[in-house]
Order: structure tokens, then C-alpha cells, then sequence
């Protein structure tokens, strides 16, 4: 099934999950448990992130797309990152993922890794939604960025860029996790104006240990309000209050975000089946 339809058809808030391949150094039936019980909570579709720096040659992504869709029987969308592909590399990796029964795809520039030149054919996401657009078959996801991606150059030509990114094919979005709704809803509010009218995800990434909030407000930059950090301060030696405290901090931003209307919530889960399931309950009649 195509994402969109979900969006066209489904008449509630859409649920989805975001879960990543393991280390290269694992075998990739080291996560089936886990998404197995993930998959069993049911969400409308669930995610699948491509390595940074990923190739064509790597099909962990396509693997447990597959796995998730044919074994778990839950849509999924394949992530895609274009900054380190030339366009021989993308066709190989799309034919793959045609060939596999996958449909949807989140089409991404890609963080640039160091010490690697990029190949020129992409050079924005972009350009890759217009490529896949051209050749047909997919449905197109983009990522989008309620604080703004650290590269832009403002805000306002961050919304321009979004805009061309949708123009390019991209027919819903998903958001960059935060954790203060009110950058959120401004965001939203500025794709209304700037006529950017497809369905927009929040990401939602709950969070359970000291290290991870750590390692995501560096690479995102997301804000951190005051109610929040005190939280994490009060718990941050005890883990498990710590972890509570955070699902307890997601629940509430998902039932804030449901009442005013959101079209998505997208649960960054880090292949937490626990985490995962407390959050669903939580919300589940919500939706
Ligand atoms: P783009 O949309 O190309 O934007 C990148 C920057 O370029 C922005 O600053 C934008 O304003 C600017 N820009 C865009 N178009 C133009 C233009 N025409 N002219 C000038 N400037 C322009 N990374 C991974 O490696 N693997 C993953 O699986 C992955 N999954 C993700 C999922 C989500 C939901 C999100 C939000 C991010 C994910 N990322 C992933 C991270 C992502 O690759 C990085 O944030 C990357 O830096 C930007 O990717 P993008 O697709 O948003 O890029």
C-alpha cells in the first residue's frame, strides 16, 4: 500500500514507527525479535533508516523493509539517502526495492560523512524525490525540520527548500523529532502559508537514557525546554525513573499534538519494543 492512500483514507491521526538495521557488524537477524514485537503493536507503517554514508550495495534497509512488510504484514517505507550515490548506484538500489515489493520511500539527502567526497548527481533531497518521481513506482516521503535544518541558510529559505522538495514529488512529510510542541506548531503554521498542503509527521523521540539526549541535541540541535531538562536532570542517575520520565514526556507531547490536530505522529522508537508498546497503550484510543 502507498503512504498516501493511508493519509486519504484511513480518517485518524496516522501512527508510525521508525526502527533502524543493526550494526554492520550483527547479523541482521539480531533485530527480528525485536521488530517482530515492535510490528505486533500495530502501527500503520513502520520506517526503516539507511546508514549514513549507505550504498547500493549495503541492502540491510531493503531486508528488513521486506521483513516487516511480508513476514510482520505491516506497510513499510524504506529510508534513502542520495549525497554519496552516483545515479547508477540509486537505479541498482531502486530496482532492488522494486523488486522486493517495497513502495514507499523516505527520500533524504544524507548527512556528507568525513573524508568522503560527495558524488555530484544529487546534491539535495530534492533532486532524488524528482529522480524517483520521473521514474515512477513509489510513493515519496521527505523530512522536514521544526528548528530548522542546521545548514540552512534562514528559516524562511529552509520553508522555500521544503516547498521545492514537495514540488519534487514528496507527498507527506516527516518531521525531525523536538520536544516543544509550540516550535512545532510555528513550523506547521509557515508550510500552511508557504502552501506546502501535504500531510506533515511529528517525530516523536522518546527519551530514556542521559546519553541519548546528549548525542541528539547535538546532531539535531532540537530545543530543550525548561520543564524538560529538569526532569532529566531529577532522574538522570536513576535509570529506570529516567526512562519512565521520558515516556511519560513523549505521551504527553503525542496526546497535545492529536488534540490540535496533527495529520501523523512518528515514534523514533530505537528498536525499543518496550518503549514502543507503553507509548502505543498510552495513546492508542487517542488516535
Ligand atoms: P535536504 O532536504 O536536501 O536539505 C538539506 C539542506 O539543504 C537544508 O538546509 C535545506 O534547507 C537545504 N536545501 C535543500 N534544497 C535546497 C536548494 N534547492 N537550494 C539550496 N539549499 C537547499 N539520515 C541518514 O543518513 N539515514 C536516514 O535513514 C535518515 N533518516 C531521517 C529521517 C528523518 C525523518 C529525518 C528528519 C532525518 C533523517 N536523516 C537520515 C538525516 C538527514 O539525512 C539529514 O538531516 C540531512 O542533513 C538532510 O537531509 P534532507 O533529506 O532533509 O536534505
Amino acid at each position: 500500500m502507498k503512504i498516501t492512500e493511508l493519509f486519504q483514507n484511513s480518517g485518524k491521526t496516522v501512527f508510525s514507527y521508525e526502527v533502524f538495521p543493526p550494526k554492520r557488524t550483527s547479523p541482521i537477524e539480531s533485530v527480528y525479535d525485536k521488530l517482530g514485537e515492535i510490528c505486533a503493536l500495530k502501527p500503520d507503517f513502520v520506517s526503516v533508516t539507511y546508514g549514513a554514508g549507505g550504498t547500493s550495495k549495503d541492502s540491510r534497509t531493503r531486508e528488513i523493509a521486506a521483513k516487516i512488510k511480508y513476514d510482520f504484514n505491516i506497510e513499510s517505507v524504506a529510508h534513502l539517502t542520495c549525497v554519496n550515490s552516483t545515479k547508477a548506484e540509486i537505479d541498482d538500489t531502486l530496482d532492488d526495492l522494486e523488486a522486493h515489493g517495497i513502495e514507499n520511500i523516505l527520500a533524504l539527502r544524507g548527512d556528507r560523512v568525513e573524508n568522503v567526497e560527495p558524488k555530484k548527481d544529487f546534491v539535495y533531497a530534492s533532486d532524488l524525490c524528482a529522480y524517483i518521481k520521473t521514474r515512477g513506482g513509489f510513493d515519496i516521503a521527505g523530512a522536514c525540520y521544526p528548528e530548522v535544518h542546521m545548514e540552512a541558510e534562514s528559516e524562511i529559505a529552509d520553508i522555500l527548500n521544503l516547498k521545492k522538495k514537495v514540488e519534487s514529488g514528496a507527498t507527506h512529510l516527516i518531521s525531525q523529532l523536538f520536544f516543544d510542541n509550540s516550535a512545532f506548531y510555528s513550523f506547521a503554521e509557515k508550510a500552511k502559508i508557504a502552501s506546502i498542503n501535504v500531510p506533515i509527521e511529528a517525530g516523536i523521540m522518546p527519551v530514556t537514557n542521559k546519553a541519548q539526549i546528549e548525542r541528539m541535541v547535538s546532531l539535531c540541535g532540537a530545543s530543550l525546554p525548561a520543564k524538560f531538562s529538569r526532569t532529566m536532570q531529577k532522574y538522570e542517575n536513576r535509570p529506570e525513573a529516567l526512562r519512565d520520565a521520558g515516556i511519560a514526556y513523549a505521551v504527553e507531547q503525542i496526546v497535545d499534538l492529536i488534540s490540535n490536530g496533527v495529520d501523523g505522529i512518528h515514534l523514533y522508537t530505537m528498536n525499543n519494543p518496550y518503549v514502543a508498546r507503553k507509548i502505543t497503550e498510552a495513546v492508542s484510543s487517542l488516535l
